[in-house]
């Protein structure tokens, strides 16, 4: 068997549609354009890529960003003014202040003082908490909510199955978890998670009907370790030498993708699996928060 190919390049540009024309709908009929402030502190040339990709993706739908770059040494008490300033600037509706932060910024402090309903990353404890709770409105963080949002569109729904996320930190597996387990939209699946104390992970992966990876660990799940039929999703990104490659390296997943492929049922590549759909989850966010700033009757004069 070979497995069907999950492109989440090609899910990515039909949420992008979907957004830009939501995008002129908000102009046409309220005046209202989203307005999304990425805040850089430091010059680490990854997060420079990132926030650079962050805004041209938002620019491209119709979106008014505003990118925000402080030099390293920025105090705490500076960036909290920047944090308030947006907070409160009406034609700002989604705020990303992008991590890591230089070490002598405290990131959870920073990470609290955003409006909740900026909260375009879904970082925010309000979120993270309505989300674990599946109450209230609230921002799913980004990575997990493409990663449903992946399944539902290639046809695979996980109500009802057994998942197994392998991974469990804050910004992949726990929220991913929760967002397995509530009774909405992509929801109601049976989970399981996995770590790096888990007992024969190998027999826990095969368990799964759907199985997501997110341990950093390149191309560690094998063939073996893949029940026939199964649906893979690889969060994986890694860099691997690889003297062939013109650069010096290539990028993997946490899949060993020539064997799974072979037993899956579908798989998600890397590059071009998971990567694309977390920025359109941002630009998806900070259009529902220009959305719910609109019903409350504000923030439509950008
Ligand atoms: P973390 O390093 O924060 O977490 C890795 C998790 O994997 C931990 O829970 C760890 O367990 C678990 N783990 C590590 N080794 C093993 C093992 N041998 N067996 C079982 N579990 C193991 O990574 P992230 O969640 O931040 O990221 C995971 C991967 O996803 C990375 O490659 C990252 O680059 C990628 N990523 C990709 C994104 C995208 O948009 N495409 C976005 C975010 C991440 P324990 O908790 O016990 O240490």
């Amino acid at each position: 068997m070979t497995a069907q190919i999950i492109s989440g390049r090609e899910i990515a540009e039909a949420i992008r549609a979907e957004l830009a024309e939501e995008v002129r709908e908000l102009k046409e009929s309220h005046g209202m354009v989203p307005g999304l402030a990425t805040v850089l502190v430091g010059e680490d040339p990854a997060s420079q890529m990132y926030v650079g990709m962050k805004n041209k993706a938002g620019a491209k739908l119709g979106i008014h960003s505003r990118q925000i770059s402080l030099p390293a040494g920025t105090t705490q008490d500076e960036l909290m003014g920047v944090v308030a300033g947006l907070n409160a600037a009406p034609e700002i509706h989604g705020i990303l202040v992008q991590l890591p932060l230089p070490e002598h910024i405290d990131e959870a402090a920073i990470i609290e003082a955003i409006d909740p309903m900026k909260d375009v990353d879904g970082f925010h404890p309000i979120n993270v908490g309505r989300m674990s709770t599946d109450s209230g409105t609230f921002f799913a963080s980004c990575t997990p909510a493409g990663i449903i949002e992946m399944l539902l569109r290639s046809g695979h729904d996980p109500a009802g199955k057994q998942v197994v996320v392998v991974g469990r930190s804050n910004i992949v597996g726990r929220p991913l978890a929760s967002l397995l387990l509530r009774k909405g939209r992509g929801g109601n699946a049976t989970v399981t998670v996995a770590h790096s104390r888990t007992r024969d992970l190998a027999a826990v992966t095969r368990s799964a009907e759907i199985l997501v990876v997110a341990m950093g660990r390149p191309e560690s799940i094998t063939g073996d370790m893949v029940a026939p039929g199964a649906v893979v999703i690889d969060v994986g990104t890694n860099r691997v030498e690889d003297p062939e490659s013109e650069k010096g390296y290539r990028v993997c997943g946490d899949v060993l993708f020539d064997e799974v492929v072979q037993v899956a049922s579908a798989i998600s590549p890397v590059p071009g699996g998971v990567g694309p759909m977390t920025i359109t989850m941002l630009l998806s966010n900070t259009v529902k928060a220009a959305r719910l700033a609109l019903e409350r009757g504000g923030g439509g004069d950008a």
